[in-house]
This record gives structure tokens, C-alpha cells and sequence, in this order.
């Protein structure tokens, strides 16, 4: 293993391909209150193995960012200079993962433990492959600790943890952000956004995960660039769209995105509203976020399509009125909306299709509630999706639409014993379908 001396010549001797000059601080973990003790078994065993085969291992990313800031770590990525293939050969649970960014993973149970090989951000190596625009599309140079560094994106995701020495390894001047509660893209932020757009949505989602602030430097390029996201894989946008909405900070990441105006990129759709039905989807989906994150405190399951068909009920509602007045009859009407949102939607953050129908579900149900006949009082009620639309109807009531009749018949009706339900069942419905 190099020693810290030699480590710190070698950054400096590396200095030209280095982007920033580092802050290279070497601190006991112990005076920030960090043992082994905290670190899963697992972790310490797969560093131990490595260390033994003669690899150099650490702790670094968000294990050890949660850490230091008294929170408990989601999980733990471990960083060695030893390659895939000779991690895989350490570890009999080991597979090795990804084609842009090869990775280790090892299974303990239904656990999966991330190795990482370090990389060099040294862009004239190959095999880094970077598009026109700069964007990474390969990422599988590898490299030392000290290279590993300038590739993480933020400072307070770049402090190391060697667990032999019980010491943090710090280039970036993350510790004292930390400190500060602040953080900064590492190197030069616009570049950094060219290289990985996705970078975007995760300096976002750790302002409101943590509560810190985005340093200037990083978050003024955020304007200008964030229809590069429009350029990275979808799917990779909606599995961020995920940990963004659904890790218990909702409320918090939609502040961020209103003050990056960042949501109705990922929900295109918002972006053609009118005033109104603008005003209507903003006060549903603050209502909803705010929901998703007592559900989410509460340990209650979170379904995504939920959360997605509020913030994109408006959007529905007025696709469909728009179809409508062009005399479509209703059923083609409803096709065509449902179609053509999805269609756009699914170009920036493929939402799977197990989700869309679930949306579409929840959206044709909304008009069937109006209609408290026996017969389709109770075939509404049984239907399988029935609890969500029903949600969304309250949702609606709640951000001020004038359906109070209907949400308080429906409350009262799905509770009621069999002679108050004969007694409720209205033969006309009160409220005329548009169409
Ligand atoms: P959490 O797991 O709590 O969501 P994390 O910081 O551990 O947060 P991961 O996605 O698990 O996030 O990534 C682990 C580490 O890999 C990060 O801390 C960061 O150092 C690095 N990393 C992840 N994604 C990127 C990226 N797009 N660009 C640069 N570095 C990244
Ligand atoms: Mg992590």
C-alpha cells in the first residue's frame, strides 16, 4: 500500500492532469467520531480480503458522507485500485456489472455490496470514450486513489475512509463542507455537467437529502446546461427521478427543482400548461410530495405511478379537453391523450410501462365517480386500482377543486354496511360527464 507521503508526491507531481490543485488532508476518523464499529460487517470483510491480497480498499461516497453527518448510510460503496476481474476473483458472490462503468457486485444474502476500481480522469487515455458534446460514455480507465478523486462528483462525496489506518482521506475540501453544510461540484463545475447531465439532478438531490446548500460556482451552471438531461439515457433519468422523489425528501427536492425550474423539463408536458391548470398541477404535486414523505417516514409503501399521475393529472385534463373540442368522441379522445403524454414523457424519463397503466388507470377512473348508480357504485369500487384513484380524487378536492359531494359520498360509502349503501345510491349522476 503507498504510504500517505508518497501519495501526496504523487499528486503533486501530477499536478498537469490534475484539474484543481488538492487539499490534501489526512485526518484520524476517530475525531469525527468514525470506528469500524459503524461499518456493516460485510464491508469490513471485503476490505480486509482486499487489503490481504495486497489491493488497497476504501470506504467513500455516501457511506461515509452519512456518516460524518450522524445519518444513517443507505449503504456503502467500497473503492480499491484492484481491476474487476481480479475482484471478481477474490470474491466466489462477486459479478461483475455495467459496460459503461464496470463494476463489482458482491452478494451477501439480499444484500449487494458495490466495488468500484479507482479511475483516472485522464481523458487522452483510452478507453474513456466521450461523446461530441463531452459526454462521458465510457468511463473505464483505471487509475489510483489519487486520480479516483477528480472523477466523484461532489467534495462531500469524494472523503475516503481506510479502515486499517482508521483514517479519512480528503482532497476536495469535503470534510470542511460538510462542515459547513455546503457543497461543490469537484473541478470545473460546467464541465462537469457536459461530462455526466445527470450530475444535475444529483447535486438537487443531495441539497434536499441533506439540507445543505449548493455553493454558487456549483449551482450557476445549472441554468444554462439542464437541457443536456434531455440527452442522457432515459432510464437513467427516471431511475434518479426514483431516489429524487421517493428517499423521504420529496417536499425538499421539489423546492429545488421550482428554483431551478427543472420540472417541467423532466415532466415536459407542464411546460405548454395554461395559467390555471398550471396553478392546479403545482398545488397537487406540492400536496402529494408532501404526502409521499409522511408515507415514506411512516415505513408505508410508496408506488411511484401514484405520485407521477398527480403531478401529470393536469396535464391529462387538459390534452383531453383540447381532443374533446376538436369532436373526438370520448374514448378516442382518452387514447389520444394518454398516448401522446406518455409518448413525451417516456422520451425524458422512461416511467416503465407497469406504472403508465396504473396512471392511465387512475386518470380514466376520475370521471366514473361521478356515477353512484348501484350497479356502477360497486363495480367502481371493486375495481383493483380503485384506492388510488380514489386518492387522487381527494388530492383534487384538497388542492381546491369543488368535488367535495362526490369525495365525502365516496368516503362514506366504501365504509358503509349493506343498508346504508342501498340507501346512498344516487340513479342520476349529479355531475355530467364532459362528452
Ligand atoms: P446515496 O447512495 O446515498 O444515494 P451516494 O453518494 O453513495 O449517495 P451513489 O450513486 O451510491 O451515491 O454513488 C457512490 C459514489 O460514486 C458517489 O458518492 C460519488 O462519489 C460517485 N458517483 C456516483 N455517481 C456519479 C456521477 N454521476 N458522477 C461522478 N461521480 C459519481
Ligand atoms: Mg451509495
Amino acid at each position: 500500500m503507498l504510504s500517505i507521503v508518497n501519495k501526496i508526491k504523487n499528486v503533486l507531481s501530477r499536478k498537469k492532469t490534475v484539474p484543481t490543485l488538492p487539499i490534501q488532508q489526512v485526518v484520524k476518523a476517530s475525531s469525527y467520531g468514525l470506528t469500524a464499529k459503524k461499518i456493516q460487517p460485510h464491508v469490513v470483510k471485503i476490505i480486509q480480503r482486499l487489503e490481504q491480497a495486497g489491493f488497497e480498499a476504501y470506504i467513500v461516497g455516501g457511506g461515509v458522507r452519512d456518516l460524518l453527518l450522524n445519518i444513517p448510510p443507505k449503504d456503502f460503496d467500497v473503492a480499491t485500485n484492484a481491476h474487476p476481474e481480479q475482484v471478481r476473483k477474490l470474491f466466489r458472490n462477486c459479478r461483475l456489472i455495467g459496460r459503461r462503468f464496470r463494476l463489482a457486485h458482491i452478494y451477501f444474502h439480499d444484500d449487494i455490496i458495490e466495488v468500484a476500481t479507482f479511475r483516472s480522469s485522464d481523458v487522452n487515455t483510452p478507453p474513456a470514450h466521450f461523446s461530441e458534446a463531452g459526454m462521458i460514455l465510457r468511463d473505464n480507465v483505471y487509475g489510483t486513489l489519487e486520480e479516483d478523486v477528480w472523477r466523484r462528483d461532489l467534495t462531500i462525496n469524494a472523503i475516503y475512509y481506510d479502515l486499517t489506518r482508521n483514517e479519512l482521506i480528503d482532497f476536495t475540501g469535503g470534510l470542511n463542507d460538510i462542515k459547513k453544510r455546503i457543497f461543490h461540484l469537484i473541478g470545473d463545475p460546467a464541465a462537469r455537467y457536459r461530462e455526466d447531465p445527470i450530475r444535475i439532478l444529483r447535486a438537487i438531490r443531495f441539497a434536499a437529502k441533506l439540507d445543505f446548500k449548493i455553493a454558487t460556482d456549483t449551482a450557476a451552471p445549472i441554468n444554462e446546461l439542464k437541457e443536456l438531461l434531455l440527452h442522457v439515457s432515459s432510464s437513467r433519468v427516471f431511475e434518479e427521478m426514483l431516489k429524487l422523489f421517493f428517499s423521504g425528501h420529496a417536499g425538499a427536492t421539489l423546492t429545488q427543482m421550482i428554483r431551478y425550474d427543472l420540472l417541467s423539463l423532466l415532466f415536459p408536458s407542464l411546460k405548454i400548461l395554461p395559467k390555471e391548470f398550471k396553478a392546479n398541477a403545482d398545488s397537487l404535486t406540492s400536496i402529494a410530495c408532501r404526502n409521499t414523505d409522511i408515507r415514506y417516514a411512516d415505513g408505508r409503501s410508496l408506488n411511484p405511478a401514484f405520485l407521477f399521475a398527480v403531478i401529470l393529472w393536469q396535464s391529462y385534463e387538459y390534452r383531453l379537453i383540447q381532443h374533446l373540442e376538436q369532436n373526438d368522441d370520448r374514448v378516442t379522445a382518452e387514447n389520444k391523450t394518454l398516448n401522446g403524454l406518455f409518448q413525451e414523457q417516456i422520451a425524458v424519463a422512461a416511467i416503465p410501462k407497469r406504472f403508465t397503466s396504473i396512471m392511465a388507470e387512475m386518470w380514466l377512473m376520475q370521471p366514473r365517480f361521478a356515477y353512484r348508480d348501484k350497479k356502477r357504485a360497486m363495480s367502481l369500487l371493486e375495481h383493483p386500482r380503485f384506492r388510488a384513484a380514489y386518492d387522487l380524487l381527494l388530492l383534487r378536492k384538497e388542492s381546491g377543486e369543488p368535488i367535495e359531494d362526490l369525495t365525502t359520498w365516496w368516503t362514506t360509502f366504501q365504509t358503509a354496511d349493506d343498508h346504508t349503501r342501498q340507501a346512498m345510491f344516487i340513479k342520476r349522476p349529479l355531475v355530467r360527464r364532459k362528452k
